[in-house]
């Protein structure tokens, strides 16, 4: 059999795209070995009506909708390799089965690397998060930092000092502050600590501590750090699909790469703001394009 679409990646915008491919009468293979970015964290927030979901329940919800569509698939697998061939794609999972495929829809998301610091693991999701949009209201008010060892960590203490004036601002001993923006912050009064850090303490997911290599440390109840990210599947360079030199992948507005029959979504396409309602639209939009550029072949 060939598909009209294998989207690989479940994640919001895979889910998305196969809705709305089931529902633009499409045959979809959706592929996905169920490692989304979000299964650190215990509830997500921002996505109308479903404002404090869990995880786990949103993508229940999802599978229950998408599964009254009949010519929609779910592979729980993992996809090895993706390649064109004989005028299609070839895509071969972990449970050894091949999915040939006339379009693909890449939804793979981002693999996401935290700064080496011992304890910052268990308490990631629970208070210690990357996107203020989706935690800062829980946190609001309370101690918090803000870490990065990444240029940017201006801009970004300042917008986590909308949602709490009670911060302190962490390099890990990198230089990414400049003297103009830490006296910014020292005006500001919001402290900056430069030194190395030697862990953080927790108990159950709550933060408690940040320690320094110094042995000095400070209480804090909660904080936002910045993850390096990187793409969690190299299929869309496999591909040769243009990327976008922002770490995503090239898109035009409805998720076309720049390989014919090849469309992202979701995180995978955008490093940047991301949440699961920007990365459902994106499948949505992805799935339209899927559809219409397979109506203009038939027509
Ligand atoms: C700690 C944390 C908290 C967050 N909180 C929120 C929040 O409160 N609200 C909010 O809106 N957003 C939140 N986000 C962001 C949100 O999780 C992402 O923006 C969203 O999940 C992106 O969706 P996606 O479909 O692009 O990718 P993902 O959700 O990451 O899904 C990608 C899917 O592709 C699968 N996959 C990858 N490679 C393969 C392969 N080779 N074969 C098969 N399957 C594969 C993965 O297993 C995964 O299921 C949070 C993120 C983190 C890290």
């Amino acid at each position: 059999m060939i598909w009209d679409c294998a989207i690989i990646g479940g994640g919001p915008a895979g889910l998305n795209a196969a809705l709305v491919l089931g529902r633009s009468r499409r045959t979809a293979a959706l592929i996905d070995n169920d490692q989304p970015r979000n299964r650190v964290t215990l509830v997500s927030h921002g996505y109308l009506t479903r404002d404090g979901v869990r995880p786990e329940q949103f993508r229940n919800l999802a599978y229950e909708e998408i599964g009254r569509y009949s010519t929609v698939r779910r592979f729980r697998a993992t996809a090895l390799e993706v390649s064109p061939s004989r005028g299609a794609f070839r895509v071969i999972t972990s449970m050894r089965e091949e999915v040939w495929a006339r379009t693909l829809i890449l939804a793979t998301g981002l693999h996401e690397t935290l700064p080496r610091i011992p304890g910052v693991e268990p308490l990631y999701g629970k208070s210690i998060f990357n996107c203020v949009y989706c935690d800062g209201y829980e946190l609001q008010d309370r101690p918090l930092f803000v870490l990065s060892e990444q240029p940017g960590l201006y801009h970004f203490v300042k917008t986590v000092h909308h949602w709490s004036r009670d911060l302190i601002v962490l390099t890990n001993g990198k230089p990414v502050l400049t003297s103009v923006e830490k006296e910014k912050l020292r005006v500001k009064g919001v402290p900056v600590v430069e030194e190395p850090i030697h862990s953080f303490r927790g108990d159950e997911g709550r933060l408690t501590e940040v320690v320094f290599h110094s042995g000095a440390f400070v209480q804090r109840t909660g904080g936002f750090i910045v993850p390096h990210w990187s793409q969690k599947a190299p299929f869309a360079a496999q591909l040769g699909c243009q990327p976008d030199g922002a770490g995503g992948i090239a898109v035009d507005e409805l998720g076309r790469t720049s390989v014919k029959g090849v469309y992202a979504a979701g995180d995978t396409a955008r490093f940047g703001p991301s949440q699961l309602i920007i990365a459902a639209g994106q499948g949505s939009k992805a799935a339209m394009a899927v559809n219409a550029d397979l109506i203009d072949e038939e027509f």
